[in-house]
């Protein structure tokens, strides 16, 4: 089939790769001409495991190229996929629906009759029947779960697919569109468009709460004197709950989840169902951040508990692992707290230092996670890269002024780096050790 996937960012980029790869001829097209330019060279403009090799395979197979021009793609679509950015509002917490505006009224204007407008951008409930009604096109919703790093993987193969329609022929068209993956046995839901919409914020809504629950039983933990991880794992038996989702740590992140549960918050009090418990959701998640700065000024100890002047390693600026994704991440959150509190701070990461440098380009960096920990006074372990988890506390201490390190992700173990002498702290942990007896 003849697609076209308009804007190309994480989400859109790798629709468009993956769309190829399917068999489909594709036109990706963004109003950014620096990023499409670097697309259609072969030069994935993010990190994203996989994706580079994608397009590569598929602008040499001659099934994928790029351009800015509304024309050339309404000309050239079947099926228009709209991928844009929902970012949060300047003045509220809903989401700034101008770009999926902008997109389907640009591809609407210019789209061949009886082409289908197929919107994958997370929207507020509502948004597909108001832009159906405002432009005379077939439209449909297909919300994207992808995760960021494992994005190639989650497009072409996902937990399921979900189909926004309100006619048996966008049905059908979709079903064409998927077919290889539906064929591989993907299971797939049909819903009218408010369901397909709400689909999606729920789930982020959901996850998102899993999260804040256990980071709530850290909190707990902390002045109760408990452990969350051993909490964690103790319900995490129980089939009901899972252990999926259960890591205490310094909270969610990213383009997405935040901006988000905010902006389903906002549109269930507009429609008025109010969702209070994402409030707190919200709540609980940026307090984590705030506990993370305690820490440190606790382990920095100096009079009145004092960061300034104190040096203090951050590894990890990504807002997870496997990307180099820094939009609202806790990690560089953190790190600006501290400078902003007068400590020396140096952040390290492996794959998200331009991204970093450039959104906070007064904290200082390093080149690797060593050199960031040369002479520190405290480190912090803010995202979860594997290289971070395989560092030797015997052979870091060495590295650092003062053994002192703040786990964010409850991911390294207390007991081997207290045993090679670090002062350990974990969010939600006794200091210096485990709770299990
Ligand atoms: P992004 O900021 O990386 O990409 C958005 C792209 O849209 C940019 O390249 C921008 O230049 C382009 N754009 C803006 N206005 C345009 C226009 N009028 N015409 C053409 N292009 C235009 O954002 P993203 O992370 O890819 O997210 C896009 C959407 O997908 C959001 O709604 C997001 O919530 C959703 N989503 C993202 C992910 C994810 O992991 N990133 C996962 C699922 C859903």
């Amino acid at each position: 089939m003849r697609l076209t996937v308009i804007g190309t960012g994480y989400l859109g980029a790798t629709h468009a790769a993956c769309m190829a790869e399917l068999g489909h001829e594709v036109i990706g097209v963004d109003v950014d001409a620096d990023k499409i330019a670097a697309l259609g060279a072969g030069r994935v403009p993010f990190h994203e495991p996989g994706l580079g090799e994608l397009l590569r395979r598929h602008l040499d197979s001659g099934r994928l190229r790029f351009t800015t021009s509304y024309e050339e793609a309404g000309a050239f679509g079947e099926v228009h996929f709209v991928c844009v950015g929902t970012p949060q509002s300047r003045r509220s917490d809903a989401a700034d629906l101008r770009y999926v505006d902008a997109a389907f009224a640009a591809i609407a204007r210019h789209a061949e009759p009886g082409a289908l407008l197929v919107g994958k951008s997370t929207v507020p409930v509502g948004t597909a029947r108001r832009l159906a009604d405002a432009h005379p096109v077939d439209v449909a919703w297909n919300p994207e779960f992808l995760r960021e790093g494992f994005a190639v993987q989650d497009t072409l193969r996902p937990d399921r697919l979900v189909f926004g329609v309100e006619s048996a022929r966008a049905e059908e068209l979709l079903r064409e569109v998927y077919a290889p993956v539906l064929g591989a046995g993907t299971p797939l839901v049909t819903a009218d468009f408010p369901t397909a919409e709400l689909v999606k914020t729920a789930a982020n809504a959901f996850l998102a709460t899993k999260i804040s629950f256990i980071n709530a039983m850290a909190e707990v933990c902390e002045v109760a004197g408990g452990d969350v991880s051993v909490l964690a794992e103790a319900i995490g038996h129980d089939d009901r709950i899972g252990p999926k989702f259960l890591r205490a740590g310094v909270g969610f992140g990213g383009g997405c989840l935040p901006k988000d549960i905010r902006a389903f918050a906002h549109r269930a009090e507009e429609l008025g169902a109010p969702l209070a418990f994402l409030r707190e959701v919200d709540a609980i998640n940026m307090r984590r951040r705030e506990r993370v700065v305690e820490l440190a000024r606790e382990l920095c100890g100096g009079p009145g508990r004092s960061v300034m002047g104190a040096r203090i390693a951050v590894l990890g600026a990504a807002f997870k692992p496997d990307s180099d994704d820094i939009r609202d991440s806790p990690a560089l959150n953190v790190a600006a707290r501290l400078q902003l509190d007068g400590a020396d701070v140096t952040v390290y990461d492996p794959e998200a230092m331009d991204n970093a440098r450039k959104a906070f380009p007064l904290l200082g960096y390093a080149l690797s996670a060593r050199e960031a920990l040369h002479r520190a006074d405290v480190v912090l372990h803010l995202t979860e890269w594997a290289e971070f988890r395989a560092l030797d506390p015997a052979q870091v201490r060495h590295w650092v002024s003062r053994p002192r390190i703040v786990d964010g992700r409850g991911a390294l173990d207390p007991a081997a780096w207290a045993a090679s002498g670090w002062d350990f702290r974990g969010l939600g942990r006794p200091p210096g050790g485990e709770g299990k007896r």
